[in-house]
């Protein structure tokens, strides 16, 4: 039997962006007899994650994140996969199961279930029918993240005429979190992004009030048409200038859900990069909150926010986007396009069928 895998080639440098040649594709050994306890698992589908490009530095900035090395596997995040032989009794040939945390860019691989850390469990194909990708882009850490950094950093108050801006509002946690923010109380979306078929894939597909392209508009004076009363809560994914203009323009005592800043990921700076003097003083004299969210410190809240994304999407509440690359040869070609901004929703790769 063939396999295959994708390897880490050569480092971007810490204040590079990753380019395709970063990553390499080859053949790598079919797994070999499995020992009592372990799994072999063909991989269909793929997460690439903007967290994984703080893993192509040697120092990955990250106390929970460490370096990916040259000539190794690359080890992703997110995974979907079936179950082809199994060795242990939670798992039988057929299963659907689904992994964060460590999936690997390769076809076939062995899940050692006598390990510590239980990263892969088993999906139910009722939940996702002939979707499994949803565990990636919706009922998974991605929805997690849209709807517990709106919940805990949002403050977000049915009634109270709530205005909720959302930096790379066209990737996989910002369409995800101007609905969430909106079926949570929030009464106008305003969504930044950074072409127009974004734009009017927000306002017209997801219902978002208002779309700003950040590369052709002037993000200050459209917030101010947008948002005449101010702004409430800003999910903010990408820092920088960004989130400084928007920032300027919210009211007292409203929230930033500092969710990730990715418009610094390819720069050598620390996490949270600092903030601008004036932005800092603003913060203070308008208490504005704006408090580090990580989806990893709630994990006492993932069941029942699964629950609830699953019933938003059953019930048509919640649309899920995906960007589908299709092939593992392309999963590094996929990652950089993301960087990029080459996605709509959630970036996955399709790697085999069922
Ligand atoms: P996305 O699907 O949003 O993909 C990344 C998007 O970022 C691109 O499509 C691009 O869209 C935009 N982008 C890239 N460079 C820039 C830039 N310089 N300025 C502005 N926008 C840029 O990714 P995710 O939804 O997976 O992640 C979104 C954010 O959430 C990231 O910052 C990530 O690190 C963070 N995150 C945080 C978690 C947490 O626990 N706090 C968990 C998961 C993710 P465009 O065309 O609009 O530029």
């Amino acid at each position: 039997m063939q396999n295959h895998h994708v390897i880490l080639r050569s480092r971007p440098g810490v204040n590079s962006a990753p380019v395709d040649e970063n990553f390499e594709y080859t053949e790598c050994p079919y797994p070999e007899q499995l020992q009592k306890g372990e799994v072999l698992i063909k991989t269909l589908y793929l997460s690439v994650d903007p967290a994984l490009r703080c893993r192509m530095n040697e120092d990955t900035g990250a106390d929970y994140l460490t370096p990916w090395q040259i000539g190794k596997t690359i080890e992703g995040l997110l995974g979907m996969g079936v179950v082809v032989q199994s060795a242990d009794d939670s798992f039988t040939e057929g299963d659907l199961v689904e992994g964060d945390l460590g999936w690997p860019w390769k076809q076939y691989f062995i899940y050692d279930n006598n390990s510590q850390r239980k990263w892969i469990r088993k999906g139910d194909r009722n939940l996702v029918g002939d979707r499994p990708s949803l565990y990636l882009s919706c009922f998974g850490l991605v929805g997690l993240t849209a709807l517990l950094g709106v919940r805990e950093k949002g403050h977000v108050t049915p009634g109270a005429n709530q205005t909720c801006v959302i930096s790379g509002a066209a990737g996989a946690c910002g369409t995800l979190a101007g609905q969430i923010a909106r079926l949570d109380g929030c009464s106008k979306i305003v969504g930044i992004c950074g072409t127009n078929e974004k734009c009017n894939f927000l306002t017209a597909e997801l219902g978002f009030d208002h779309a700003i392209n950040y590369k052709t508009e002037n993000v200050s004076s459209r917030l101010k048409e947008c948002c005449p009363g101010g702004i409430d809560v800003y999910f903010d994914n990408v820092g920088g200038e960004i989130s400084n203009t928007v920032i300027r323009q919210m009211n007292p005592n409203s929230h930033v859900i500092l969710c990730g800043q990715i418009s610094v990921y390819n720069k050598d700076v620390p996490y949270p990069p600092p903030l601008p003097e004036d932005i800092e003083q603003l913060l203070k004299a308008k208490n504005i909150t704006r408090d580090r969210f990580l989806v990893l410190n709630y994990p006492e809240k993932f069941e029942a926010a699964i629950v609830q994304l699953v019933e938003w999407y059953m019930s048509g509440k919640l649309k899920v986007k995906e960007t589908v690359t299709e092939g593992l040869e392309n999963a590094g070609r996929a990652f950089v396009s993301m960087m990029n901004g080459g996605n709509i929703g959630k970036q996955i790769v399709h790697v085999s069928d069922i």
